[in-house]
């Protein structure tokens, strides 16, 4: 089938919002729930449908902690049959070789974990769970010995920000496929937070590193929710200076993030924004009324 240019490419898909962590920057304010009013199975192979019928987008199944989700093997395996680069954005911590040979046997390509302390002790304050660290770097090691390709987010706040070379140095030393770096979006529990947001003068430097380090790097290196790395890319470039490995597009157009209930926001296209707002139209007649409830992350 023939898309139109500029589609959406890439949804995030918040599957569920309850989670096993507590991170103090997260954005959905996710606990262990159970959120009443999330999508059934059912609902959420429909809404593949749909979405296919208009787009191949890499769909991005995250929470909340999608592995809570007792059918997102089922959802993934409906989106890999129907054509989709389906990944897992997961905190690690629920992740063993079982569970990686069910990502496998499901077509998840990616799995992303989110690294943001160079430690144990520093992690596990950030994600409000002592042991974050150790399950992670377990669920690490579980996809390197079944051969699942994994790559490594980190936010950066004032609090981890001196350590932000030595996670990056962590990311390459564990083999990660790419490390993803997010600058604090003070929302949800991250309200609290915005007095730890990096000052202008710390985003440009770290921006400016991080693109240096591209230039070299043998993994992939991509900034979000920091469209600026953009312009200092551009005020930058030196003739013929490249990523040593490409990163993804999504901070430019065809971005959708879907949450668990009924949110969507993204950078999108005419054309996509009218797809969406037909599937938003959609969802929201699947929820009760009782379900009208934020679900940032
Ligand atoms: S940021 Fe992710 S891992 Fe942390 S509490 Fe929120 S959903 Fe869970």
């Amino acid at each position: 089938m023939q898309y139109p240019e500029n589609i959406v490419r890439m949804i995030v898909w918040e599957v569920t919002r309850s989670c096993n962590l507590n991170c103090v920057h997260c954005r959905a304010a996710s606990h262990l729930g159970p959120y009443p009013g999330e999508l059934s199975t059912e609902k959420c192979l429909r809404l593949i449908d749909d979405i296919t019928s208009v787009s191949q987008p890499v769909i991005i199944l995250t929470g909340g902690e999608p592995l809570l989700r007792p059918d997102i093997f089922e959802i993934a395996a409906y989106g890999t049959r129907k054509g989709l680069r389906m990944v897992m954005a997961t905190n690690g911590t629920l992740v063993d070789k079982a569970i990686v040979r069910k990502m496998i046997e499901s077509g998840i390509r990616r799995v992303s974990i989110s690294i943001d302390g160079k430690d144990a002790q520093s992690h596990d304050v950030f994600r409000g769970e002592a042991g974050a660290f150790d399950g992670a770097m377990r669920g690490i090691e579980a996809m390197k010995s079944v051969g699942m390709e994994f790559q490594i987010n980190t936010t950066i706040t004032t609090a981890n920000l001196h350590q932000i070379k030595d996670i990056h140095d962590l990311a390459l030393k564990i083999g990660a496929a790419a490390h993803h770096i997010f600058l604090l979006v003070p929302t949800g529990r991250g309200k609290d937070l915005a007095e730890q947001a990096i000052t202008a003068a710390d985003y440009e430097e770290t921006l400016l590193w991080f693109y240096q380090e591209s230039l070299t790097c043998e993994i992939q290196l991509k900034a979000t929710c920091a469209p600026h790395y953009f312009r200092i890319m551009h005020q930058n470039k030196t003739k013929g200076a490249q990523p040593a490995k490409k990163a993804g597009w999504n901070s430019e157009n065809g971005f959708v993030w879907k949450s668990s209930k009924r949110f969507l926001t993204g950078i999108l296209s005419l054309a996509s924004r009218r797809f969406f707002v037909a599937i938003f139209c959609m969802i929201e007649s699947f929820l009760p009324p009782s379900a009208a409830a934020p679900g940032n992350r």
